[in-house]
């Protein structure tokens, strides 16, 4: 899928239909784009490589678009950890906080339709956490966020936010991944038009993704969606996407992702014999104690139910919310 340059990158609409483009806003350097103060980039070849493939990815460069130009003198944080100001490394009177959160504050509202953010890690502007702050004399005085992009995520904390080095780790690939789709298929469900049918099935097709990540908000979203119909929609189903949202963060572990392959096979064991009983018995017990990873137990559960249809599982997006090129449950 292409990629929109820095300089087209103005402003998208939220998706209506799931069949739309996922669209990710994404540090233009980590694209290979030549932005940096040195001009220089940090291409990151999953993210320019792979994920191009999948999604739309929109780039970015926020101390560009302030007109700092390349190359440029660097700048750093400074002061209050919690509330840094972005300075020049050399010239301390060269403040640029204010420009770089207006231009934040501008991107959130131009970019309402994106999925997702993939930011580029350490950075006094695109940095998620951990970016180092000093003193105004210079010595360490914590971390904390870059300044445009504390911006992006205050203007909308349910938006999935990653930064490019996590992405390495294959548990929070996966889950970012996954709470981008989840995302996309909540702004589809909400430019449709949300009904309180709409809300329950929307829960229905979730509820074993949910169940991977946290079997106890399961069950408080169970019990929010159940008010749908005897409370008004709209303001319930925002209590519900955050929610949602929220319970995606939590990480699938594998003991969760085992207790949700055990209730799979709860729907098969009247249709499986002896034999076919233990083989996916023993397979779900080498993906608990780490043999083998998820993948496997899944493909022979989604054989089975090939085999063996079951409307109810049919409509679980746990099976099938993934493309396989990206083979992201290869490596948990
Ligand atoms: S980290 Fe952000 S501000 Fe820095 S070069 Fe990359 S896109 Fe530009």
């Amino acid at each position: 899928m292409s990629t929109a340059s820095t300089a087209q990158a103005t402003s998208t609409s939220p998706p209506d239909t799931e069949a739309a483009p996922i669209r990710v806003g994404v540090s233009a350097c980590l694209l290979g784009e030549q932005v940096r103060f040195d001009s220089g980039h940090k291409r990151d070849r999953f993210v320019a490589d792979v994920l191009a493939d999948y999604f739309e990815l929109i780039p970015v460069c926020p101390e560009v678009a302030i007109g700092l130009g390349t190359p440029r003198p660097p700048i750093r944080l400074v002061g209050d950890p919690d509330s840094p100001r972005a300075v020049g490394t050399r010239d301390a009177g060269k403040d640029v906080t204010t420009d770089l959160a207006d231009y934040g504050r501008t991107m959130a509202r131009r970019l309402e339709g994106i999925s997702g953010y993939i930011l580029k890690s350490k950075s006094p502007s695109c940095g998620m956490e951990r970016v180092k702050v000093y003193t105004d004399t210079g010595h360490p005085a914590g971390s904390g966020t870059g300044i445009y992009a504390a911006e992006i995520m205050r203007a909308n904390p349910m938006l999935p936010v990653e930064e490019e080095g996590r992405l390495n780790d294959p548990v929070l690939r996966e889950n970012f991944i996954g709470r981008l789709y989840a995302y996309h298929r909540w702004q589809c469900l909400m430019a449709e038009g949300i009904t309180p049918e709409a809300l329950v099935d929307f829960h229905t097709r979730h509820k074993l993704i949910l169940m991977s990540h946290s079997p106890e908000r399961l069950r408080e979203l169970g019990r929010l969606v159940a008010r749908a119909g005897s409370e008004p929609v709209e303001p319930l189903a925002e209590a519900y996407g955050e929610a949602f949202m929220a319970t995606l963060r939590h990480r699938a572990t594998r003991r969760r992702h085992t207790n949700v392959l055990q209730h799979l096979m709860g729907y098969l064991k009247g249709h499986l014999d002896g034999d076919d009983k233990a083989e996916l018995l023993e397979l779900i017990e080498d993906y608990r104690i780490g043999r083998v990873p998820l993948i496997v137990p899944v493909t022979l559960i989604k054989h089975h139910f090939r085999r063996h249809p079951e409307p109810y599982i049919d409509r679980q997006l746990y099976l099938h919310w993934q493309p396989a090129g990206l083979s992201l449950w290869n490596h948990i």
